[in-house]
C-alpha cells in the first residue's frame, strides 16, 4: 500500500524532530522543510546538525532558501509592514510563522505530501503558541484545520487528516506548556541528539532594533549585504550606511561585501563600507576616530550617528 507522505515544517529543533518521530511512529512517509530565513530562527543556527538528523532518520531535508531571490524581497515585505505587530525586538513572530506556513503549503503541493505538520507546542512560548493563535496562525495562511501538530494534537481541535484517517489520533500527544520534560523524555526514548535552542534569530535582540528599524525601513538592506546587519559599528551619515569593523574578523567580512565602497587604512584602524554617497573625507575622519590613536573626543562627535 502506498505510504501517506507528510511534509514536517523543520526548524532543527527538538520538537519538530519528535513530529518527525511521531510521524514515522504511524507508518507515514515523511520529508522535512527548512526554510533559511534572513535573519536566523528562533531554535537552531546549526545546518548540519539539522542535516545529520535527517539523514540517519531517513528522511528528506529539502531546503528552501528566503535569504536570496524572491522569498527575501517577500521577507523584507512583511519586515517593513507586519500586519500583526512585532515583538519586543523587530521580530515580526506572527507574520513571520504565516509566511512559514505558506511556504509548507506551496512545497507539500509540490511534493504531493497530504499532510503538513509542525513541532509547535501548545502554550511553549507566552502567546504565540496559544490555542486561539495557533489557530488563527493557520487560518491567516489558508490552511485551517491543515497544519497538524502532532505533539500537541490531542488538546487541539481535530485537523482534516485525523477526521479523514490518514493519522490516528490516539498515537498522537497533548504536550502542553513550557516545561521540557516530556520532549527530553521522548528524545531519550527515540534516542534522537538535538541541539540546545539557541536564541538565533536577529530580529529579537533589543540591542538591534532601532538599527533593523532604520535600515528596512529605509530599504537599505538587500541580499548582498544582510551580512552586515549584526557584526561592526554603524553609522547613518546623510543617509549613507556606514559599517565599520571591529575586529580583523569583521574587517575580512566587509571586504566580501558587494554593492558598497570599501575603505581599508593603510594605519592600524578598521574597515569601512559605505552604502550610499557621503564624501570620503567624512569617513577617513570615522575611521580615524575609531583607529587606535584615534581620541575619546572624536570617536564622541559621531556618537550621535550610531545605528
Ligand atoms: S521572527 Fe519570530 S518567528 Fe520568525 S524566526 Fe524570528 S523568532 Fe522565529
Amino acid at each position: 500500500m502506498k505510504k501517506v507522505k507528510s511534509l514536517v515544517l523543520f526548524s532543527g529543533g527538538l520538537d519538530s524532530r519528535l513530529a518527525i518521530k511521531l510521524l514515522q511512529e504511524q507508518g507515514l512517509k515523511v520529508e522535512a522543510l527548512y526554510v533559511k530565513l534572513p535573519f536566523g530562527t528562533g531554535c537552531c543556527s546549526s545546518f548540519e546538525c539539522s542535516f545529520n538528523f535527517t539523514q540517519i532518520q531517513g528522511v528528506k531535508l529539502n531546503v528552501l532558501d528566503a535569504s536570496n531571490g524572491k522569498l527575501f524581497k517577500e521577507y523584507l515585505g512583511i519586515l517593513k509592514k507586519p500586519k500583526h505587530g512585532r515583538g519586543k525586538g523587530f521580530n515580526p513572530c506572527k507574520d513571520c510563522k504565516i509566511f512559514l506556513f505558506r511556504q509548507a503549503k506551496k512545497f507539500a503541493k509540490k511534493i504531493n505530501a497530504e499532510i503538513i505538520a509542525t513541532g509547535e507546542v501548545l502554550g511553549q512560548r507566552s502567546f504565540s503558541q496559544m490555542k486561539k493563535q495557533l489557530m488563527l496562525d493557520e487560518e491567516e495562511a489558508e490552511l485551517k484545520n491543515k497544519i497538524l501538530r502532532p505533539l500537541s494534537a490531542k488538546l487541539l481541535p481535530e485537523t482534516t487528516y485525523e477526521k479523514k484517517g490518514l493519522v490516528d489520533r490516539e498515537m498522537l500527544l497533548g504536550i502542553q506548556g513550557r516545561t521540557r520534560t516530556t520532549q527530553i523524555a521522548l528524545a531519550k526514548k527515540y534516542k534522537i541528539k538535538y541541539p540546545t535552542p539557541a536564541g538565533g534569530c536577529l530580529l529579537c535582540e533589543k540591542h538591534l532594533k532601532n538599527r533593523f528599524k532604520i535600515l528596512v525601513k529605509g530599504d537599505y538592506l538587500n541580499e548582498k549585504n544582510v551580512v552586515l546587519s549584526s557584526i561592526g559599528r554603524h553609522f547613518l551619515i546623510k543617509n549613507s550606511w556606514i559599517v565599520l569593523g571591529r575586529n580583523e574578523k569583521e574587517n575580512e567580512i566587509l571586504k566580501n561585501v558587494e554593492g558598497g565602497k570599501l575603505f581599508v587604512p593603510e594605519f592600524p584602524g578598521p574597515s569601512a563600507i559605505v552604502m550610499g554617497k557621503i564624501n570620503d573625507e567624512k569617513i577617513w575622519s570615522l575611521i580615524k576616530a575609531y583607529s587606535k590613536n584615534g581620541s575619546l573626543e572624536n570617536k564622541k562627535s559621531f556618537n550621535k550617528f550610531l545605528v
